[in-house]
C-alpha cells in the first residue's frame, strides 16, 4: 500500500517549494512533536477500520485510489493551503485550475468553455441545473430513472419539477417515454447520463439531439462517472457515437475523483457557452482585490475551495495527458477489458447470470435461483460471505422489468430484485478477474450451507 519513494518525492518537492520564499525572515511553527506523534498513531489505528478500498479485491462501489502524483501534489500544496475562491487566495492554483478546465473541455471538443472544479459531482450538477433553471424558468427537468439519485433532490432544492424517464432492459432511457414527456410540453432540460452509477449505461444522446430539432430544451450531460471513457478506443459503436455527440450538449459534469485518479473533493462543471457567466454575477464587498481578470469565485456557487485539488489534478494531467491513445486512455481500456472478461466468465458460470453486457466498467449479475425472491436472498447472503473472505462486492436493487429480460428462466415473485454489482475501475482489476471469479464460485458453492 505504501511506497516510501512517495514520501521522498514529497520531501524533495517541499524543499523546492520552500526555496520560493527564502527572501522572507525565517520562522518555525511551534508544536509538541510527542503529542502529535501520539495522536497520529491513534489516527492510524482508527483508520484501519475500513474496507480495503485500494485493493483489487475491492470490486464493489466506485472507488479508485488516487494516483501517487495526485497524492504528492495535493499534500505538497497543503503547506501553502491555497484557496481557489479568488486569485488573492491562490494565484498559482487558480491558474492551474483554469488550465485543467481547458484540457477537460478539450476532451469534448470545446475550445472556449466556462467551468471550474467543485467539491464533487453533486455540487457540479447543482450548478448546471441551476443555470438550466435560470434559462428555462419554471420548466421541468427530466432524466433517467437510473440517473444519479441526487438529480431529483437537486431539482427540489431549485424548486423545479423532476420527472424520471423509464429505461429499457439495456439500462438506457426510453426515447418513446422522453418523446411523450416532450409532447406534454414544459420540459426545460433533459439530463443525459453518460454512464449511470448503477449499471454503467450510456443514454442515447444522438437520438435525444435529434429530438432537439423539434422541441426546445437544454441538454445537461451527467458524465460524473463515465466522462473520461470518450478517450477509450474500446467502446461499443453505440457508446462511441454517444460520446462523439457530447460536443453538442450545453453543460457537462465530470468527476476527476471518480475515474480521474484524484482524491475526493474534485468534481467539475463545464458550460459550452462561456457567456452564461453572467448568471453567476454577484458583488462581494470583501473579496477580489488583486486583478481585473475573472476570478473563479465569480463563476462558482461555492466560495472557499481547496486549491490543493487543482494542484493535484494539474499534476496528474501533466503526467497523464487526456489524449486518445495515451497512457491514461490505455488504463481506461484495461477497465473495459476487465469488465468484459468478468462478464463473459459469469455468462458461462453455473452459479451466476450477468444482466446487460457492460457498456463501461460496471457489471451487474444475479445469483442463479428458481425465483426472484430467492435470487435476491442469495445475493445478500453471498455479499456478506464474500466480504468475510476478503472479497468486497456491491448490491443493487433493480426494477423487475429491467432484470427479467436477462433472466428468462427465473420465476418472478417480487417487484424488484437484488443483484450483485461490481465496478472494475482499478487498473489492476484486469489481472485479478480469474481470482475474483474463483472466490465468487467458492462463495456460491457454500450458499446452500449458509
Ligand atoms: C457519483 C455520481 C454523481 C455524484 O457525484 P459525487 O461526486 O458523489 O457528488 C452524480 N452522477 C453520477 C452519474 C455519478 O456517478
Amino acid at each position: 500500500m505504501i511506497n516510501t519513494n512517495e514520501i521522498k518525492l514529497l520531501r524533495d518537492g517541499l524543499e523546492k517549494l520552500e526555496a520560493g520564499f527564502v527572501d522572507l525572515p525565517d520562522f518555525v511553527p511551534d508544536f509538541d512533536e510527542d503529542a502529535l506523534a501520539r495522536v497520529i498513531d491513534e489516527v492510524a489505528t482508527r483508520m484501519q477500520d475500513n474496507y480495503p478500498y485500494h485493493h483489487p479485491q475491492y470490486v464493489g462501489q466506485m472507488l479508485k485510489p488516487p494516483h501517487p502524483v495526485a497524492r504528492i501534489a495535493y499534500a505538497m500544496s497543503l503547506w501553502i493551503n491555497p484557496n481557489n475562491h479568488a486569485l488573492d487566495g491562490g494565484r498559482a492554483s487558480s491558474a492551474m485550475e483554469n488550465e485543467c478546465i481547458v484540457d477537460l473541455a478539450a476532451m469534448f471538443g470545446w475550445q472556449k468553455p466556462l467551468g471550474h472544479l467543485t467539491g464533487g459531482g453533486t455540487m457540479a450538477n447543482l450548478e448546471a441545473l441551476w443555470v438550466a433553471g435560470r434559462l428555462h424558468p419554471g420548466k421541468s427537468i427530466i432524466g433517467s430513472e437510473q440517473a444519479h439519485y441526487t438529480h431529483s433532490r437537486i431539482s427540489e432544492v431549485l424548486g423545479l419539477a423532476f420527472s424520471p424517464v423509464s429505461v429499457l432492459p439495456n439500462g438506457r432511457m426510453d426515447i418513446a417515454a422522453i418523446t411523450d414527456l416532450l409532447r406534454q410540453g414544459n420540459v426545460g432540460t433533459i439530463v443525459v447520463t453518460m454512464g449511470s452509477t448503477g449499471l454503467g449505461a450510456v443514454d442515447p444522446l444522438p437520438e435525444i439531439l435529434e429530438l432537439r430539432k423539434k422541441y426546445d430544451f437544454r441538454i445537461h450531460a451527467d458524465a460524473a462517472y463515465g466522462g473520461y471513457f470518450g478517450l477509450s478506443s474500446l467502446l461499443t459503436n453505440e457508446a462511441a457515437e454517444a460520446y462523439a455527440c457530447l460536443r453538442d450538449v450545453d453543460s457537462i459534469v465530470i468527476d476527476p475523483h471518480k475515474h480521474g485518479l484524484q482524491p475526493y473533493g474534485c468534481g467539475s462543471v463545464l458550460f459550452k457557452d462561456a457567456s452564461i457567466g453572467r448568471i453567476y454575477k454577484h458583488d462581494s464587498p470583501y473579496t477580489y482585490f488583486s486583478s481585473a481578470e475573472l476570478h473563479l469565485g465569480e463563476i462558482s456557487l461555492e466560495c472557499s475551495r481547496p486549491g490543493a485539488a487543482a494542484v493535484a489534478l494539474w499534476a496528474t494531467q501533466r503526467l497523464l495527458p487526456l489524449d486518445k491513445g495515451g497512457e491514461f486512455a490505455a488504463s481506461l481500456d484495461n477497465c473495459l477489458t476487465a469488465a468484459r472478461d468478468f462478464y463473459s466468465r459469469l455468462d458461462t458460470s453455473n452459479f451466476f447470470t450477468p444482466l446487460m453486457p457492460p457498456e463501461l466498467d460496471i457489471v451487474v449479475y444475479a445469483v442463479n435461483a428458481a425465483t426472484t425472491t430467492q435470487a435476491s436472498d442469495h445475493a445478500r447472503k453471498l455479499f456478506d460471505d464474500a466480504a468475510n473472505q476478503g472479497l468486497h462486492l456491491a448490491l443493487i436493487e433493480l426494477p423487475i422489468a429491467v432484470a427479467v429480460h436477462w433472466l428468462p428462466d427465473v420465476k418472478v415473485d417480487s417487484t424488484s430484485i437484488t443483484c450483485l454489482r461490481s465496478v472494475l475501475m482499478k487498473p489492476e482489476h484486469k489481472a485479478w478477474i480469474e481470482r475474483i471469479v474463483e472466490m465468487l464460485d467458492e462463495c456460491a458453492e457454500r450458499l446452500t450451507t449458509l
